[in-house]
């Protein structure tokens, strides 16, 4: 148990509810971390949009207008706030509840957190949840590496070098909690590909390598841009029957433990793709573009393989030497580097650096 139990303040992605999806993997790093602080004696509050559920824990629903995502805009798009904006009233409720506690921490990859980082009377740490998207942000983050060292948090390191302050990150990994996803020895002839149906998510080429290698596909996620599925269904019309939709954590895992690998084809860096974990953790190898987090997490010729980004042909290759991985590896390796208690310790050893500084 650690020396202190803290009182945590956590701010949620206001792009869409917890559970809905819309926040993409930081939603499941959210439940996870909160999970392992909570089981470690810390008291954790956790301010949401409303409609928010997150497992039995109870949330502080906010409500508001939804923020626009920032990897659906431009580098050069100004910040945006609509009226009546949810992320606005979330930081009101932490301006009001700072004195309670000992650590306010944001998870929103929006301006706002970090400019208000400065005008806090409790300290604000911020978990960047995505790579750099837009100059707005950008300029926020680095203002808070400047002012407040110590203060920014990522997935891995890859995503952080994207900002040009590395080194003003902590890199904090992610989890899941193992006890959720059954490992399976012996799979079924599909493979698998999950996350939100977005054009930086690359659905079409693992579409593509897996027509071309003459393997049906499991589709999996949230259907986030509708232009972009209509584009899909028209260049792929077996699309539609290969789309199961959005399950919770459960569904999810009961179909993707079944597949012989997850396909995972970022076109943009992923921060770190915690669909890869979740794979890993049912014995599910990860055939991935070598882009971003992915390729901090696979082990190829052990529980994957790395393919060079963009290379459909590579993916096919990949397909073919499925057999030569080991499922065994690949739930040892979520046991072993992805545990809920080892998340909880990287990020209370990082809180205790901005309570306490020096
Ligand atoms: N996910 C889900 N149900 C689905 C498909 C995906 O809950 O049917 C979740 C998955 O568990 C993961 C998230 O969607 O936590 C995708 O996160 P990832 O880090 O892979 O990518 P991001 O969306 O953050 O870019």
């Amino acid at each position: 148990m650690p020396s202190s139990h803290r009182r945590l303040l956590f701010l949620s992605t206001p792009v869409g509810p917890l559970g809905s999806g819309l926040g993409g993997g930081v939603e499941l790093t959210l439940l996870n971390l909160s999970q392992g602080l909570r089981a470690r004696g810390h008291q954790v509050t956790v301010v949401a949009p409303e409609g928010s559920s997150l497992a039995d824990a109870p949330v502080v629903g906010i409500g508001g207008q939804l923020q626009p995502t920032a990897h659906t805009q431009g580098r050069a798009t100004p910040i945006i706030f609509p009226a009546d904006s949810v992320l606005e009233n979330m930081w009101r409720y932490a301006r009001q509840h700072q004195s309670q506690v000992d650590l306010i921490v944001n998870f929103a990859y929006d301006w706002l957190p970090f400019y208000l980082t400065e005008f806090f009377s409790s300290p604000v740490a911020h978990f960047v949840s995505m790579g750099s998207l837009s100059d707005g942000m950008d300029g926020a983050i680095r203002q808070v590496a400047q002012g407040f060292p110590g203060r920014l948090g990522a997935y891995t390191r890859t995503q952080a070098e994207t900002f040009g302050v590395a080194e003003a990150f902590e890199i904090l990994g992610s989890a899941i909690d193992l006890e959720q996803y059954e490992f399976c020895p012996f799979p079924g002839p599909a493979l698998a590909w999950l996350g939100r149906i977005s054009p930086e998510k690359g659905l079409e080429d693992a579409l593509e390598a897996a027509a071309i290698a003459q393997v049906s596909l499991k589709i999996l996620g949230k259907l986030e841009d509708a232009n972009y599925w209509q584009s899909l269904c028209q260049r792929f019309p077996e699309v539609a029957d290969s789309y199961l939709g959005f399950l919770p954590t459960h569904g999810l895992q009961q179909v993707l433990r079944q597949c012989r690998a997850l396909l995972m084809t970022p076109r943009w860096i992923e921060a770190f793709g915690n669909v890869a974990i979740e794979a890993l953790a049912c014995g599910v190898p990860v055939i991935a573009y070598a882009r971003g987090g992915p390729a901090e997490i696979v082990q190829p010729g052990k529980t994957g393989w790395l393919v060079p980004p963009d290379d459909v042909q590579g993916l096919v290759d990949a397909i073919a030497d499925i057999d030569r991985l080991d499922r065994q590896a690949c739930r040892h390796q979520a046991e072993t580097d992805y545990s809920l208690k080892a998340l909880a310790m990287r990020f209370e050893q990082w809180f205790e650096t901005v309570i306490n500084p020096g």
